[in-house]
C-alpha cells in the first residue's frame, strides 16, 4: 500500500468542502483542507448569508409604510448603509470563526493557501511550493461570477463579490441579469431606496421557474418602481464626472451610479491543474462526476458548485456529507437531485418545490392545476395592492402533488415544509383533509378545491 501524507485533501473550505472535511475527520481520516480566501466559502462570506441580511434590511421599508394603516405614525425613517455593512461584516466574521472552530474540533487541519492538483494523489501549494500527497482529493472550489459580458467600458461593472462592500448606498443602480441573484439585489436596493434598473437579454426574468411565478414577480417589481429592460443588453458604459452613462443595445441611454453584473456564475476550475491531471471537465469547465461525486480519476472527487449540478448550499453540504459517508464511513450514499425546495429572496419572496407547470405537462397527461391569487389580510388595512400567488400541480392519475409554487411573504419558509410533504409523496387528498390554520396565507394550500386547468 502506498503511503500518503493524508487520507483526504480538500480544496476549498466552503459549504461542501467543510462538511466533507469535518465528517471525514470524524470518521478518523487524516484530513487537510486548503482555503485561499476566507473559511465558510461563498455562502457565508459573500452569498446567502450576507445577502439575506441585506434583504432583511430592505424589507423594513414596507413595514414602515404599512404601519400607517394600522394607526402608527412613523417619523420619516432614515437609513445608514455604513451601519448595515459594518454590522453585516462583524456577523460574517463571527460565522467564519465558528467554521474554523468546527474544522479544528473535528480534527481537520486548515491550510490557508491556494492549492492546485498535480496528479491523482498530489496537491501543490503554489505560494510555498509544498507538495502534499493524499489518498483522496476532493475538489470543492465552488463557482465565481462569470466574466462581464462584452461591452465597451465593462471594467466599470462590479460583481456580487464587490456589491457587499460598496462605500455608500447608490442613488441609482443598474443590474445586469435575470436570474435569482440579480433579482434579489434588485429587491434589496429598491427597498433601501435606490432607483433600480434591471437589464436582461431574455424576454422574461427567472428562466427555469414556473411562468406564473415569473410574470407575477415581474409585475410586482414594476409596481415597486423597478425599471425592467427586457430583450436588451448593455452596449457600452462611459464614466463621466462621477456617474456612469449606460448605452443600451436599442440606443437608449440612462445614467447610473453603480453597474452590477449578476449575469451568471461559472465553476471555479481555472488554473486548478485538473485537465493536466486527467480530470474530465465539461464545456462550462465543471468537473464531471457520477452519482457518488466521483470523477473519471478514481482518487479524485468533486462536490458543490464546481460540479454545476444544483448550485445551492444545502446541495453542496449534502454532496459533501454523502462523499464522506461513502468513502470514509462505509455507508454508500447517493444524493437525490430531485424535488429540491428553494427560495428566491426577492421582495415579494418566491418559494418553489418540484416541477413547473410546463415540465409537469410534459410528464403527466392528467395534470391538474390549482391556483390562488389574493391580497393577504394584512393588505386590507395597509392598503398594499400586491397579490400573493399560490399554485399546486397535481398528477390527476395518482393524485400526487408534483409541484408547488408561491410568490408572497415567507414563501421560502412555507416551501421548506411543503418539501417534506412532497418528499413523503403527499397527495391532494392529504392536503384536503388537513385542517386550515386560520387566518393565514398558508391555509390556501389546503383549501384550494377547484382546478383551473
Ligand atoms: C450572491 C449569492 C447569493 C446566494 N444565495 C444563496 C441562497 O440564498 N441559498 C443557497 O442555497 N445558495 C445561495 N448561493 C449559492 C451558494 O453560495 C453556493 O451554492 C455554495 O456556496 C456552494 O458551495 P461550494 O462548497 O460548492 O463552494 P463555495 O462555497 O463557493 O466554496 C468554495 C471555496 O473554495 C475556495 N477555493 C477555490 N479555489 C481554491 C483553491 N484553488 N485553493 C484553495 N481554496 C480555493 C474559495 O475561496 C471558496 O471559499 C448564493 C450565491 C451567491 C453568489
Amino acid at each position: 500500500m502506498p503511503q500518503f501524507d493524508v487520507d483526504l485533501f480538500v480544496i476549498g473550505a466552503g459549504s461542501g468542502g467543510v462538511r466533507a472535511a469535518r465528517v471525514a475527520a470524524q470518521y478518523g481520516a487524516r484530513v487537510k483542507v486548503a482555503e485561499e480566501f476566507r473559511v465558510g466559502g461563498t455562502c457565508v462570506i459573500r452569498g446567502c448569508v450576507p445577502k439575506k441580511l441585506l434583504v432583511y434590511a430592505s424589507r423594513f421599508a414596507d413595514e414602515f409604510e404599512d404601519a400607517a394603516g394600522f394607526g402608527w405614525q412613523v417619523p420619516s425613517p432614515r437609513f445608514d448603509w455604513k451601519t448595515l455593512i459594518a454590522r453585516k461584516d462583524s456577523e460574517i466574521a463571527r460565522l467564519e470563526g465558528i467554521y474554523r472552530a468546527n474544522l479544528e474540533r473535528a480534527g481537520a487541519e486548515l491550510v490557508e493557501a491556494r492549492a492546485v492538483v498535480e496528479g491523482p494523489n498530489t496537491v501543490v501549494l503554489p505560494a510555498t511550493g509544498e507538495r502534499i500527497t493524499a489518498r483522496h482529493i476532493l475538489i470543492a472550489t465552488g463557482g465565481k461570477p462569470a466574466d462581464q459580458p462584452h461591452f465597451i467600458g465593462r471594467e466599470h461593472a462590479i460583481s456580487s463579490n464587490e456589491v457587499f462592500h460598496l462605500e455608500s448606498l447608490p442613488e441609482r443602480i443598474t443590474i445586469i441579469g435575470g436570474g435569482y441573484i440579480a433579482l434579489e439585489f434588485a429587491g434589496v436596493f429598491a427597498g433601501l431606496g435606490s432607483k433600480v434598473t434591471l437589464v436582461h437579454r431574455g424576454p422574461h426574468l427567472l428562466r427555469g421557474f414556473d411562468d406564473d411565478v415569473r410574470t407575477s414577480l415581474e409585475a410586482a417589481y414594476r409596481d415597486r418602481g423597478i425599471d425592467i429592460l427586457l430583450e436588451r443588453t448593455v452596449a457600452r458604459v462611459d464614466k463621466a464626472s462621477g456617474l456612469l452613462r449606460v448605452t443600451m443595445s436599442d440606443g437608449s441611454t440612462h445614467d447610473t451610479d453603480v453597474l452590477l453584473s449578476a449575469a451568471g456564475r461559472v465553476p471555479y476550475t481555472q488554473g486548478l491543474g485538473l485537465a493536466a491531471s486527467g480530470v474530465a471537465l465539461n464545456e462550462r469547465g465543471a468537473v464531471i462526476v457520477d452519482e457518488f461525486s466521483r470523477t473519471n480519476v478514481p482518487s479524485i472527487f468533486a462536490v458543490g458548485d464546481v460540479t454545476d449540478r444544483v448550485n445551492l448550499t444545502p446541495m453542496a453540504i449534502r454532496e459533501g456529507q454523502a462523499f464522506a459517508d461513502t468513502v470514509f464511513g462505509e455507508r454508500t450514499t447517493r444524493v437525490d437531485h430531485k424535488r429540491i425546495p428553494t427560495a428566491v429572496f426577492s421582495t415579494p419572496e418566491i418559494g418553489v418545490v418540484g416541477l413547473t407547470e410546463r415540465e409537469a405537462r410534459a410528464d403527466y397527461a392528467q395534470l391538474q392545476v390549482f391556483k390562488a391569487s389574493f391580497r393577504p389580510l394584512k393588505a386590507t388595512l395597509s392598503g398594499r395592492q400586491e397579490r400573493v400567488l399560490m399554485k399546486l400541480l397535481v398528477d390527476g392519475a395518482t393524485d400526487k402533488i408534483v409541484g408547488a409554487h408561491m410568490v408572497g411573504d415567507h414563501a421560502g419558509e412555507q416551501v421548506q415544509l411543503l418539501g417534506v410533504a412532497l418528499s413523503m409523496g403527499a397527495t391532494k387528498a392529504d392536503f384536503d383533509r388537513t385542517l386550515a390554520v386560520h387566518p393565514t396565507a398558508a391555509e390556501e394550500w389546503v383549501t384550494m378545491r377547484t382546478p383551473v386547468a
